[in-house]
């Protein structure tokens, strides 16, 4: 099947053409963008979406399990004022999950998890603003903390993960602005300090990502490489076995066929018939009409003999000059003499012209049969050897016919 017809975005000449070219640049220069951050993105987005659904369970899981601790060894009333806002990140990380089980719309996909993280961040908030004291400040930290393992595990684009970043760090300065224990320089202090660890964050996120879309082109490549290379093989071994002139097998072929099926399968098709036809007063054809009306010639008989072989099953060969080798396997000596009268038949009336015959004006030609029973052990080699003498024979006796050759003795039955 020819690359064009898989209709698959990555064979496309103007993609691998981007993608020689985003290789090109240095890798921090790389920007996918159309089709190939497309591309990107479905690779990707099976890995992105467990990595983030298993960060929601995790953090679903462990403010369960503090609230628990929090329960047993906080005084009540602390506790009490942590329940309500620790009981948002539950449903809110199992809505995330249950949406990105599956690919949806982008837009979706960015407002699930954007809304997701924000309720989450904010109830980590919430949960020290209600308990007050030295929770107070304790979880907003804890928050920055949460935000940052997000930003750099999850896979998203860059406009998310700075949304992600923005919207952490204004959680971070609204409530320390609102911090009785804290005056607003040291707030704008750890504001900075903190924008500018998550900044970081941000910027190792982002070459992640470059490294992971360099990944992936030399991924693009190499699978397009490999396609052309098993292609160009492919036409290599065709044309390594086929005859130019008609388009045939050529006899190497049919040599290496001969012993893959006589190692192989000979048990399978019970029996095969070798044919050898060679066209008469072929040279004489030459001499009088020239070199490419025999060329010619060769094309039409070639595509005689195909005419009347079973195109599945049966093998033909250009064996030589103008002989041609034909294989019937499983036919007995009746099926393979009617093949080769078909063909001898079929050349004669194809009306060649041939001045240089003697025994017409037209191409004809001879053929000899050998056949090969189930239960016999022969050589493809000696079964063609019986052929080829069976077409001496039919040229002795007068050309333009077919021969079987009778096996097991050197006795011949002519049936032309
Ligand atoms: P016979 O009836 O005994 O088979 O005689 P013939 O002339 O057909 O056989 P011979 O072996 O004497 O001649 C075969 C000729 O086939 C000789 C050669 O010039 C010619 N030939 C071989 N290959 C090609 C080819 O590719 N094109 C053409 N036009 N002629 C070829
Ligand atoms: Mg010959
Ligand atoms: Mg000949």
């Amino acid at each position: 099947m020819s690359r064009r017809e898989h209709f698959d975005p990555q064979y496309d000449p103007a993609i691998a053409a981007e993608v020689d070219q985003l290789l090109a640049r240095r890798t921090r220069d790389i920007r996918l963008k159309g089709e190939i951050m497309r591309l990107f993105r479905a690779r990707i987005w099976s890995q992105t979406a467990k990595i983030i659904r298993s960060w929601m369970i995790w953090v679903a899981f462990l403010d369960v399990l503090t609230l628990t601790v929090n329960m047993l060894i906080l005084p009540s009333a602390t506790s009490g004022r942590m329940l309500l806002p620790a009981a948002i990140i539950p449903p809110v990380a199992m809505a995330v999950v249950f949406l990105w089980r599956k690919p949806q719309a982008p837009w979706l996909q960015a407002a699930s998890l954007i809304a997701g993280m924000f309720l989450i961040l904010l109830s980590v908030a919430l949960v020290g603003v209600s308990a007050g004291g030295e929770f107070y400040e304790r979880h907003l930290n804890i928050m920055l903390f949460v935000a940052i393992t997000a930003i750099i595990i999850f896979g998203v684009p860059l406009a998310w993960t700075i949304t992600n970043a923005a919207l952490a760090l204004g959680l971070y300065l609204a409530f320390q602005v609102h911090n009785p224990a804290l005056d607003l320089g040291s707030t704008v202090a750890a504001t900075l300090f903190f924008a500018s660890g998550i900044f970081a964050t941000v910027a190792a996120r982002r070459i992640m990502t470059i490294l992971a879309q360099k990944t992936f082109l030399l991924e693009l490549r190499d699978r397009r490489r490999v396609t052309e290379l098993a292609e160009a093989n492919h036409r290599l071994e065709l044309l390594a076995s086929t005859d130019p002139l008609t388009g045939i097998a050529n006899r190497r072929w049919m040599s290496e066929t001969l012993d893959r099926i006589w190692g192989a399968e000979r048990r399978c098709f019970g029996g095969a018939a070798m044919l050898m036809c060679d066209i008469d007063y072929f040279k004489k054809l030459n001499d009088h009409l020239g070199h490419a009306q025999g060329d010619r010639c060769l094309v039409e008989v070639a595509r005689i003999i195909q005419d009347n072989i079973r195109r599945d099953c049966d093998l033909v060969a250009r064996y030589g000059g103008e002989e041609f080798l034909v294989l019937l396997p499983g036919v007995n000596e009746d099926e393979a003499y009617s093949v080769g009268e078909r063909i001898r038949k079929g050349v004669e009336a194809a009306a060649i012209h041939n001045p240089g015959s003697r025994m017409s004006r037209r191409v004809t030609i001879s053929i000899g049969v050998a056949v090969q029973t189930a239960d016999e052990v022969i050589t493809p080699e000696e079964l063609q050897r019986l052929a080829d003498e069976a077409l001496y024979r039919a040229k002795q006796a007068g050309r333009n016919r077919v021969l079987l050759y009778g096996q097991g003795s050197a006795e011949h039955r002519s049936v032309g």
